[in-house]
């Protein structure tokens, strides 16, 4: 069946055919409880009435007309999001690492009106950006990168979550611009940074006139307890990237400013054919609004405390758990070994969705609409496969 796709992809062998909330329908009709989110896209669920019925509505009406004329929820959006995030302005595109090239094209119009003709930008070990060429190359994880070089240039990588590293590299080079880095690095295993150490980049940043770019790309939208994961430490960025849940599965990517970074791109400097058309803008203020009516980021605060918490319990005695963490519903269980293949699909015969993270750390990112009961059976069902795991592999 999949003889004329590509073989980037290594599915795992089930393919679902509808889904509601946070339960996914199997072409057996088995069903299977989604704790991954089509990678933390469906904050929703699925088939969200909202969702649904706005893009109907703007289907009935208009789906695209193009960036050369003025698009009425473009401009809602625009407004809706930067009144969220606490930021001026927004361009907009179709995926993650689109916004992340937006935020590197910002960057560099910046540096080079600094009169600094090779910019360069602070990237993270361990990081993860998207899969373009200049995203791959921001990305901390040789993997993604082998292969395509040469690379872009003009990175400079340091360690996460250590300060001192960025004061050397300010105290040494000249031509840095800015700092793009994820608030809680996701691909790379739910790595939560020290509470102190956004706010200490910020000021890092004010002091040098570097920008601060904030990939909020899976944590953004509510999905760790707050709009997004900066707000937890009062860090507002000069350049903040979203898409995974801004249109809940209609694709769409933005990337945000304020500031001078707001002020950086003239008419011709960058675009997009599809990026902000009336369809995806339509998805996304349905979601905007439905977080907002909701008040789901105190939800998935609260959800994911209790998780936490539950799955510590039921895991106490579980000598293979290294380390349960997270913020909200952005949640990783670190495991003492690797699991990636047999977790995965062992979940799947337990009817659970999720994912495995830098080979050992399990990644939850569950809608932020499931009730105290899916969580419940979250925690159960979680529980039973890593008990299951430890207990083939001792
Ligand atoms: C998923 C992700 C991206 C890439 O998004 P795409 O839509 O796949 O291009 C970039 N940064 C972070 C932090 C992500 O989680």
């Amino acid at each position: 069946m999949a003889d004329h796709l590509m073989t980037n992809y290594a599915p795992l062998p089930i393919t679902f055919t509808r889904g509601e909330g946070a339960w996914l329908w199997d072409e057996q009709d088995k069903i299977h409880l989604d704790a991954l989110s089509g990678i933390g896209v469906c904050g929703l669920g699925h088939a969200h009435p909202a969702v649904t019925e706005a893009i109907r509505e703007q289907a009935q009406r208009l789906l695209h007309t193009s960036n050369l004329y003025h698009i009425q929820r473009q401009e809602q959006l625009a407004e809706k999001l930067c009144g969220v995030a606490d930021m001026e302005k927004a361009f907009f595109c179709n995926s993650g690492a689109e916004a992340v090239e937006a935020a590197i094209k910002l960057a560099r119009l910046h540096g080079h009106q600094r009169g600094i003709a090779q910019p360069s930008i602070i990237v993270m070990e361990n990081s993860f950006h998207g899969r373009t060429l200049a995203t791959l190359s921001a990305t901390g994880n040789r993997k993604v990168q082998a292969g395509f070089e040469p690379l872009v240039q003009g990175f400079i990588r340091a360690p996460f979550n250590d300060i001192e590293a960025l004061r050397v590299i300010a105290r040494n080079d000249p031509n840095v611009v800015a700092v793009l880095l994820e608030p809680i690095q996701g691909e790379g295993g739910i790595i939560v940074p020290d509470d102190d150490y956004l706010p200490q980049v910020r000021a890092l940043c004010d002091d040098h006139g570097w920008l601060m770019m904030l990939d909020e790309i899976q944590t953004g939208m509510c999905r760790t307890g707050a709009w997004f994961a900066c707000q937890h430490g009062n860090t507002l960025p000069d350049v903040m990237c979203l898409a995974k849940g801004l249109g809940n599965g209609v694709p769409i990517g933005a990337c945000l400013a304020r500031g001078k970074a707001a002020e950086a791109f003239q008419p011709g400097n960058h675009g997009s054919t599809f990026g902000g058309n009336p369809l995806a803008c339509s998805a996304a203020l349905a979601v905007i609004t439905t977080l907002e009516e909701q008040d789901l980021a105190a939800r998935a605060a609260e959800l994911g405390e209790n998780i936490r918490e539950g799955l510590k319990n039921a895991l106490a005695d579980c000598s293979i758990v290294r380390e349960i963490r997270g913020a909200g519903l952005m949640i990783g269980i670190e495991l003492h070994r690797p699991c990636t293949d047999l977790v995965t699909s062992a979940a799947v015969d337990h009817g659970l969705l999720i994912s495995v993270q830098a080979e050992r750390t399990i990644r939850l990112l569950p809608p932020l609409i499931i009730s105290d009961d899916e969580a419940y059976q979250l925690i159960n069902i979680t529980s039973t496969v890593i008990h299951d795991f430890a207990a083939t592999t001792d």
